[in-house]
């Protein structure tokens, strides 16, 4: 969608799901410094940041894990319906909450990041997929926990076949694709090819 001087943009979900490790944080990094960058105001809600916060104290039982993605839902609707870009990346494991807070949220975008567990686990950036595989960590998303994947995401990105960059951009093209962001045009200073 092309600027026309006089449209507002609209307020959005961006909502990453998927294993620990698949890459979520990491992309949701480069897309708001983006966002940032084009002018939007954005936020950022980080299911372990939220954990330590909003939802302190609940497990990860399948119920507290609904009750953490349903919080971070109404917290993300709430800044959506205010204009905000709202970027969200929590495990989210089971499809129930997941498929109550899309509901919910009318102008919501799914993102499946996907990656196969041996990669996430042969990543273990925070060192869990070995407690887990050594049985230290129950209801461990993958390993002692299902994760349900996505049905019909609005995007799926393969990490461990493209740099984050690349997920990062196919974001980006999504949002602009949905209209939630203005294409650039050739005059303006934003170019991909400055990278
Ligand atoms: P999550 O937030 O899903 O738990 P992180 O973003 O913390 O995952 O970690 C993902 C790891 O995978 C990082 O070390 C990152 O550098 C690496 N990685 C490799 N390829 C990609 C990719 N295409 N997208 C995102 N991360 C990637």
């Amino acid at each position: 969608m092309q600027r026309n001087g006089t449209d507002e943009q609209r307020g959005f979900t961006l909502w990453f799901t998927g294993l620990s490790g698949a890459g979520k944080t990491t992309i949701a990094e480069i897309v708001e410094k983006e966002l940032r960058e084009r002018g939007r105001p954005v936020e950022v809600l980080d299911g372990d940041i939220v954990r330590t916060n909003l939802s302190k104290g609940l497990t990860f039982s399948r119920e507290d894990r609904n009750i953490n993605v349903l919080r971070i839902g109404f917290v993300a609707n709430l800044l959506t319906r205010a204009g905000v870009g709202v970027i969200v990346s929590a495990i989210s494991p089971y499809k129930e909450a997941r498929d109550q807070v899309r509901r919910r949220i009318v102008d919501f975008v799914e993102v499946f990041v996907d990656v196969p567990l041996e990669v996430a686990a042969e990543r273990d950036v925070k060192g869990l997929y070995k407690k887990a595989f050594a049985g230290e960590i129950e209801q461990f998303t993958g390993v002692s926990d299902p994760y349900e994947a996505p049905a019909a995401p609005d995007l799926v990105l393969k990490t461990n076949e493209e740099t984050p960059e690349e997920s990062a951009r196919k974001v980006i093209e999504k949002l602009e694709f949905f209209g939630y962001l203005w294409t650039p045009s050739p005059d303006t200073e934003y170019n991909w090819s400055n990278r």
